[in-house]
């Protein structure tokens, strides 16, 4: 199987699995680019992975149904455009590789990820829409800031070596941040050299370990930093809020 990043509007990644003339994307935001691909390559589309329901991420379903009526539309439940509703623990067939579901709201209240193992590969791959980028994270939208940190201190909880497909390349941005809040942090300061002119995804855990502030709340600057926000309580909850904060401010 082949992972290949398909560019949409500006910023977005449609992410297509590929094996044996068939294929499999996640969030087509538009059909056009996802089209042109398939036809490119010869490959027929056998379904469509959705993690959450903003129009940036469905926005090309309905042209990609009508070209491929037979591809089935996984995703979470309360989205019309969905033909098998996805829950928890559901496991799929991609392209003869499981997939595992995970519900990881926050970004929004019913936003899911899914985590591809390919045979005889030790981590997952996890297609994580807007709940993980690198160096960064989702806004909260129509979820919760605490459903937000526990999605992350899942994925946080993974295979150092697991590596995260997201929605967007917002890493140069997002590190820019990441150095205001942890000015100290070498490995952000390299990530943002190389960031600035080259596509960065996909990211393993262990390098967004190094990078993330959201993934760093012990982080003494982080905590430091939070502290001049004049929060009377640091923990791990309170630091996350208060980072998200300063990141929407940003
Ligand atoms: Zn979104």
């Amino acid at each position: 199987m082949t992972i290949t990043p398909i560019p949409a509007f500006n910023d977005n990644y449609i992410w297509l699995m590929q094996a044996n003339e068939q294929a499999v994307c996640v969030d087509p935001g538009e059909a056009a680019p996802v089209l042109a691909y398939l036809q490119q390559h010869r490959l027929s589309l056998h379904s469509i992975l959705i993690t959450h329901h903003h129009r940036d991420h469905i926005g090309g379903v309905a042209d990609l149904q009508e070209a491929f009526p037979d591809a089935i539309i996984y995703g979470p439940e309360d989205i019309a455009c969905v033909t098998q509703a996805m829950q928890e623990g559901d496991v799929l067939d991609v392209l003869g590789e499981p997939v595992v579901v995970w519900e990881v709201p926050g970004h929004t209240h019913n936003h899911i990820a899914y985590l591809l193992t390919i045979h005889g590969t030790a981590a997952p791959h996890v297609f994580c829409g807007d709940t993980l980028f690198s160096a960064g994270c989702g806004r909260v939208f129509c979820g919760t800031i605490e459903q937000l940190q526990h999605s992350l201190a899942r994925f946080q909880s993974l295979p150092d070596a697991t590596l995260f497909y997201p929605a967007h390349e917002y890493t140069a941005s997002n590190l820019r941040f990441a150095l205001s809040v942890e000015p100290d942090n070498q490995a952000a300061i390299a990530a943002l050299a190389v960031a600035t002119d080259t596509p960065t995804l996909p990211v393993t855990l262990a390098h967004e370990k190094a990078i993330n502030p959201f993934l760093r709340l012990d982080s003494e600057q982080i905590q430091q930093q939070v502290a001049l926000q004049g929060m009377s309580m640091i923990n791990d909850a309170a630091v996350f809020a208060s980072l998200r904060q300063l990141k929407n401010q940003f």
